[in-house]
């Protein structure tokens, strides 16, 4: 029985001080990511970190769960022996008991280094007995099956298939930021490589009901809640726009109109991250894709923001952002049509360079702070948990 998942981090084990700590976080996110598949013990070794399922009814399903939690790098269900020689062999035997494959590697790590055979010595060994067994051969290179062994002092893992994670960092330990969500494509994109960074991220979606249907907030929530498979809690903050573009289009100019809009989004987005504590906004915004996200037009909208705005797609091209939309699951939620607040009032042609001077004169016709508390006030909170019913 391969009664043990072996998960493997990389970044984290850069971190010096602090590793403790993103450990932690890490045993924590992955005891949450698993809670409804039955109980697990999570044990943390030298380097890596176990998840003991001797007796679990889904191993596959925890292992699958396991490949997507923030700050794994790899994930392996394994067989547990012995750190003998002999006992590696019979895991061996086990690992390619009903596999067929003519080229084969062995991959053997010591974790400490005062075992008596050398990793070198220990894939000869191993080696041997496997092209005894099967007649396959060794290929270092390009093996059609490559067996890991990792030896530690009290006992040893053997195993073969080795799913990949995300990387990056365990979902908690970088602060909070409050991502503006659109139902676009973009935006939950953004939203889930700041988690990846270790960021826990609350969504503020704005809507335009009643002008509009409520179809951009069935999106949003559907977004969420994919999303919160990386994260666990979510909180989803929905918040009536429409008004506000309303006056917005008593008095300012068509070409000028998106800026503003945004500028509204983030003075709003702002107050609402400071009720939850998050210390950044993010947006989906990736440079040149359309008319507000020209360098000039990104600039006013900064202009208005005193906490960062973090922009983790500004570099990227629509077809890269749209292959990890599909990788998330999002891309197909995303594309669904809606009636998005941005198609509300806009004007044929915004402009593409809104001077400082040109949006200062256009809001100075606005009662912003009353816009702004108006938009609070109206604002929904929903919560989003993954795995539900847990
Ligand atoms: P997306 O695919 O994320 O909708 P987009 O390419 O459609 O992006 P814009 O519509 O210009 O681009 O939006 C730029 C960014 O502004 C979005 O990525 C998102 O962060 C934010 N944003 C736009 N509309 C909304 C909205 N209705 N609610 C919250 N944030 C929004
Ligand atoms: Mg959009």
């Amino acid at each position: 029985m391969r009664s043990v998942l072996i998960v493997h981090y990389h970044e984290i084990s850069l971190k010096r001080g602090n590793r403790p700590l993103f450990l932690r976080h890490l045993v924590r996110n992955l005891e949450r990511a698993t809670r409804d598949l039955g109980p697990v013990r999570v044990r943390q070794l030298p380097g890596r970190i176990l998840v003991e399922l001797e007796g679990h009814d889904r191993p596959d399903a925890v292992a699958a769960r396991v490949g997507r939690v923030c700050g794994v790098a790899s994930a392996a269900l394994a067989y547990r022996v012995p750190s003998s020689v002999d006992a590696m062999k019979a895991a061996s035997a086990m690992v390619i008991e009903g596999r067929r494959f003519a080229s084969f590697r062995i991959s053997a790590r010591r974790a400490f280094k005062t075992y008596p055979l050398t990793s070198v010595e220990l894939n000869r060994e191993l080696g041997a007995f496997i092209v005894q067994r099967t007649g396959a051969r060794v290929d270092l290179r390009e093996p059609e099956l490559a067996i890991h062994v990792e030896v530690l002092p009290a006992e040893t893992f053997v195993y073969a298939d080795r799913v990949s994670g995300p990387g990056g960092l365990p979902v908690g330990t970088a602060g909070t930021v409050a991502a503006l969500l659109s139902g676009g494509i973009d935006s939950p994109v953004a939203s889930w490589r700041m988690m990846k960074r270790g960021c826990r991220v609350v969504f503020v979606h704005f809507h335009s009901v009643p002008y509009l249907p409520a179809t951009s907030q069935a999106k949003a929530r559907s977004l969420v809640e994919r999303l919160t498979e990386w994260q666990y809690r979510s909180q989803l903050f929905l918040v009536p726009l429409g008004e506000i573009q309303r006056e917005v289009v008593l008095s300012v100019p068509p070409p000028a109109r998106v800026v503003v809009y945004r500028r509204m989004m983030v003075r709003i987005a702002e107050m609402l991250a400071r009720q939850t504590g998050a210390l950044a906004l993010v947006t989906g915004e990736s440079l040149g894709q359309v008319a507000s996200q020209t360098l000039t037009n990104i600039a006013r909208i900064d202009e208005v923001a005193e906490a960062p705005i973090l922009r983790p797609l500004i570099g990227m091209d629509k077809i890269e952002i749209t292959e990890e939309a599909q990788r998330l699951g999002t891309f197909e939620i995303s594309i669904e049509p809606d009636a998005d607040c941005c198609t509300l009032f806009v004007p044929r042609h915004p402009a593409t360079r809104v001077g400082s001077e040109e949006i200062r004169a256009a809001e100075s016709r606005l009662d912003i702070p009353r816009l702004v508390a108006m938009g609070c006030e109206g604002t929904r909170v929903e919560t989003f948990e993954f795995p539900g019913g847990a």
